[in-house]
């Protein structure tokens, strides 16, 4: 009875002002009337919807483990399509006179099918490729075919680089050598002379202007990349030397990734747009201004300046490139330029999710045992039930000082913690005076939770007696920026949100690093150290969203104890009927045995040791010949298997 008022009182609103869905959802997730999780794939069409809770049942049936990384590629191409859409509105409605060409930076995730999608969703808009590396690159001339997208080469760079970079010339392709450093560009020279190819040269401008947030070691002089002023009127000179001014076309700077401030962003293009009209007016021709990433992520919903937020919307952001460049440009009496941008997290960071299993609770007080009283007890232990018989059944509270009555606890407990390791006090005493001792902090926290005033010393109790939910997954795979650089990423139930979560709760995974954890939520609008969650019920399996995963969660995870990659779907949307989806693909995550092989062991070798220790025990008689048998198959399924826990039997 009590329980169904609770359930009463709690609202689908309580819900979404608690986890903040919306907020961060980005138009993509919000949470249901009943309930459940839903996510909107595709932004111009409203009424497709996803239940997470037939999503989890389909890939149950599919007898696909947890954890799971879901892929929505309807979100991915909702949001090249956005990105695209909106530059070519600002365009037409600035009367711009340049075009935009954006192109997608496969740092950021460079899962084939995510570069596939992006490729296909941004064809109509001859969308390109971005590669920092030269298993990048390698990559970017396979995939990116299309003569008209430009394909842009960031990053430092050796010979076979740039020899790569003039095949996709030779191809046909709008391939852009970015010079990071002046050597680079002798090079280019050099070896596009000797192939008798023209390159097209972009480079990539030092800013003064300072990106804040995360990553603003990103500009300024001591940039890791970049040409500084005068290495940009030197480069300039040298090419028109070669013979090559006319192959000057492209001006980059890219003042950090997550730019939280629009600010920062307006002051950039506005010195790029600077350079690039001088550098015209000194008789060079360029073609685009490349503002490269930094479109940021509201990943705690707060539309603020914080690290894990940004002040600005997709279409200011947008604005202020396009009217900045304008404004400049008019005013040195300059062509605009064409616009180049490199977002990859802003497209990819919606597009996946990771769900996991709450597999266990860990209480700080551990077990309770009986505490009941027997002969000859150390004082100790009778002062530490004579408290927690002091303490009022419920109501008349206010007649005893609590704050008091907690002190004394923790003192007794302490001492009876030394008694302990001088041999005063039996194991079983110490385990009773555990037992009353969180027995009597709990009623302290249940009295403060009613009082509203509550003293400093009382108010890290909560936190205190809070649970660690243990989840099915490694913080170090799956939400490495989560551990690296404090990075907030959304967490929420996935279903069964209409009811009242009664736990607060931080996450730990399973891998054996205390590090393994979660402990930074938005919650209400605030960070808090803990999220609100249900109680665990042992016939229901509790799942949890880690949320925005998309942009680099994905592919910067790491082995940390070997677990490895995990199970993926990719789920995609019916065109004809609304509420359904279908799973179009399922990747096997990590297996046991391919974790060893990278790590140089040889897993059918060990497994021909485990069966020859078998066998020799049969021949001694400790194991039955059968017995043995099963001992061998067992041993060499789990090396087959998957490397997180086992939850589906
Ligand atoms: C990392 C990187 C990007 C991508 O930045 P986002 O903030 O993820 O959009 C773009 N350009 C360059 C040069 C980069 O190094």
């Amino acid at each position: 009875m009590s329980e169904d008022i609770k359930q009463n009182s709690w609202s689908i609103e309580d819900a979404e002002r608690t986890y903040g869905v919306s907020s961060w959802g980005g138009g993509y997730f919000k949470i249901g009337e009943n309930g459940n999780v839903h996510v909107i794939p595709d932004n111009s069409h409203q009424d497709m919807t996803i239940d997470f809770d037939a999503l989890l049942k389909e890939i149950k049936q599919e007898k696909i483990q947890f954890p799971v990384v879901i892929r929505f590629h309807d979100v991915l191409r909702s949001q090249v399509v956005s990105l695209n859409e909106t530059f070519n509105e600002v365009i037409e409605e600035a009367s711009y006179r340049g075009e935009y060409n954006g192109v997608y930076p496969i740092k950021v995730n460079q899962m084939r099918e995510v570069v596939e999608e992006i490729v296909d969703a941004g064809a109509p808009y001859d969308f390109g490729l971005e590669a920092g590396s030269k298993p990048e690159l390698l990559t970017v001339l396979a995939y990116n075919t299309n003569p008209n997208s430009l394909t842009i080469l960031n990053g430092y760079k050796d010979e076979e680089f740039i020899k790569l970079a003039l095949l996709g010339r030779k191809l046909g392709r709008k391939v852009v050598v970015v010079i990071e450093k002046f050597s680079e560009l002798t090079m280019l020279v050099r070896l596009s002379k000797e192939l008798d190819i023209e390159p097209i040269v972009g480079i990539r401008s030092k800013m003064q202007s300072k990106g804040m947030g995360r990553w603003q070691g990103s500009s300024g002089e001591r940039a890791k990349f970049g040409l500084t002023i005068s290495e940009v009127i030197k480069s300039a000179r040298y090419l028109e030397s070669e013979g090559l001014g006319h192959t000057l076309k492209l001006l980059h700077f890219h003042i950090g990734s997550q730019l939280p401030e629009i600010r920062a962003i307006k002051d950039a293009v506005n010195e790029a747009a600077r350079i690039y009209a001088e550098l015209h007016k000194l008789g060079f021709n360029m073609e685009y201004v490349d503002v490269g990433g930094g479109l940021g992520i509201d990943y705690d919903g707060s539309q603020s300046a914080n690290d894990s937020s940004r002040n600005y919307s997709l279409r200011e952001y947008v604005a202020d490139v396009v009217y900045g460049l304008r404004e400049m440009c008019d005013l040195e009496g300059v062509p605009h330029p064409n616009i180049v941008s490199e977002s990859g997290r802003a497209i990819t960071a919606h597009h996946s999710c990771v769900v996991t299993e709450v597999v266990g609770e860990i209480k700080p007080e551990g077990a309770e045992i009986d505490t009941s009283e027997t002969t000859s007890e150390h004082i100790l232990l009778k002062n530490m039930r004579e408290l927690y018989n002091s303490l009022p059944v419920n109501s008349l509270f206010d007649s005893l000082n609590f704050q008091e009555v907690y002190n004394d606890a923790v003192q007794w407990k302490e001492q009876a913690s030394q008694a302990f390791k001088l041999r005063v006090i039996s194991i079983e005493e110490f385990g009773k005076i555990e037992t009353l001792y969180w027995q009597i902090t709990r009623q302290v926290q249940a009295y403060y939770k009613k009082q509203e005033f509550v003293p400093e010393d009382m108010q890290g109790l909560d936190y205190s007696l809070s649970s660690q939910y243990l989840c099915n997954f490694s913080v170090f795979q799956s939400a490495v920026d989560s551990w690296a650089i404090d990075q907030l990423l959304p967490v929420a139930p996935l279903t069964k949100l209409n009811i009242e979560p009664v736990k607060n709760c931080s996450l730990v995974d399973i891998t054996c690093d205390s590090d393994g954890k979660i402990d930074r939520f938005v919650v209400d609008h605030t960070i808090a150290s803990v999220l609100p969650l249900p109680d665990l019920n042992p016939s229901e399996k509790c799942y949890l969203g880690i949320f925005l995963t998309g942009a680099y969660q994905d592919v910067m995870g790491d082995m940390h104890n070997l677990f490895g990659r995990l199970n993926e779907v990719h789920v995609f949307s019916h065109d004809d009927d609304p509420e359904d989806f279908y799973i179009e693909e399922i990747l096997k995550g990590s297996t046991v045995e391919q974790v060893l092989t990278i790590m140089q062991y040889h897993p059918s070798a060990m497994a021909l040791d485990v069966k020859r220790s078998i066998d020799k025990q049969v021949a001694n008689g400790a194991i039955k010949p059968r017995e043995g048998v099963r001992w061998t198959d067992f041993y060499e399924d789990c090396l087959g298997g998957y490397t997180y826990l086992r939850t589906d039997d």
